[in-house]
């Protein structure tokens, strides 16, 4: 993936009324990558893209596309950028190809470029054999890809796409999938979605909104190997007393899990691992385990937007009664 950053966003804020949709927003995607864009219902997602597409203005902050700002320059942005809503704009009553040659007009491509834009892009949506059928007999799976279609029919160097799969089989899913990810070696995509799983098999990175700001924004390759934080378990010939633990290592919280072995929460943004093992050796306390709990998107996920950590059962000591073994 190319360094070069196509869309950067910086403090970006939507307030309908009094109530802040979105608050002081800022990210970057770089040219090639696919970033997945979760959060509740309700967080902000549609509006930021919205915003970025060019099709709902920002309260205050800044958003550019390969070089072109929003505001100043919201053509030149606008031919950069290819959207699907939520609900994709689709005209029910015309064929595949009427509908793309209206949106390749609305685009700007010249008339000689438009049989060559619609033959590109309904070859990279499967849709070669659609072109005389009307969108509205269309089966779902298949009006997404002509969505998608028209997004993708400018060559845009970045492609916002909202909710994709959602309502489709899982046939579907997995074509579109494949395509959002072919999507990303040219341009770069920006997805939301709520099926975690998604964002694991296509995105390059993740960023979870919440109330309208960002609480989080990761490689997933660094997600996976788990997050600042993330439990320890770890396992001792000669097992220190769990209270000991807790308070050599200032942890959140100690669990005893039987033979020598417990499960460390440190507090957030600490790291134990270096201290455990010197002092384990100045102890004595034969260390032979020291595993980092990897966390799933889905834990990081309810972590961030629930307020609290789901694998806590949270004594109020932050010590668990020692187990029986
Ligand atoms: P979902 O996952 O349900 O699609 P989202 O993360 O995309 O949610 P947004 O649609 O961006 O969330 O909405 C963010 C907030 O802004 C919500 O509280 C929503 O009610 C509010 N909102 C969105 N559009 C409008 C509008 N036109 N007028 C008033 N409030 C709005």
């Amino acid at each position: 993936m190319s360094t070069e950053i196509l869309v950067r966003v910086e403090g970006l804020e939507r307030y309908y009324g009094e109530h802040a949709a979105v608050r002081g927003v800022s990210f970057d995607v770089k040219r090639g990558e696919v970033l997945g864009f979760l959060g509740p219902n309700g967080a902000g997602k549609s509006t930021t893209m919205q915003i970025i597409a060019g099709s709902l203005a920002p309260s205050a902050g800044q958003v550019i596309v390969n070089g072109a700002d929003i505001l100043d320059r919201p053509r030149e942005a606008k031919r950069q950028t290819g959207y699907l809503p939520e609900q994709p704009p689709l005209y029910r009553e015309l064929t595949v190809d009427e509908y793309l040659r209206y949106s390749a007009r609305l685009h700007g491509i010249t008339r000689k470029g438009i049989d060559s834009a619609m033959q590109r892009a309904k070859s990279r949506c499967g849709l070669n054999d659609a072109g005389r059928r009307l969108i509205g007999n269309l089966s779902k799976g298949y009006q997404q890809r002509v969505g998608i279609a028209q997004a993708i029919i400018h060559s845009p160097a970045v492609v916002i796409l909202d909710e994709p799969t959602v309502g489709l089989d899982p046939i579907q899913v997995r074509e579109i999938r494949s395509l959002i990810r072919e999507l990303g070696g040219e341009h770069s995509v920006i997805l939301s979605t709520h099926i975690l799983p998604e964002v694991q098999t296509i995105c390059d990175r993740v960023q979870i909104i919440h109330q309208g700001s960002l609480v989080l924004n990761e490689d997933l390759a660094d997600l996976s190997t788990g997050m600042p934080g993330a439990e320890l378990t770890v396992g001792f010939r000669e097992p220190p007393a769990a209270g000991l633990l807790k308070d050599t290592f200032g942890l959140a919280h100690v669990e005893s899990i039987g033979a020598g072995r417990f499960r460390l929460r440190p507090e957030p943004g600490t790291d134990p691992t270096d201290e455990l093992v010197s002092r384990s050796v100045s102890e004595q306390w034969g260390l032979n385990e020291l595993t980092p709990h990897r966390q799933s998107l889905e834990d990081v996920f309810v972590q961030l937007t629930c307020g609290e950590d789901p694998s806590a059962e949270s004594p109020s000591s932050g010590v668990a009664e020692e187990a029986a073994t």
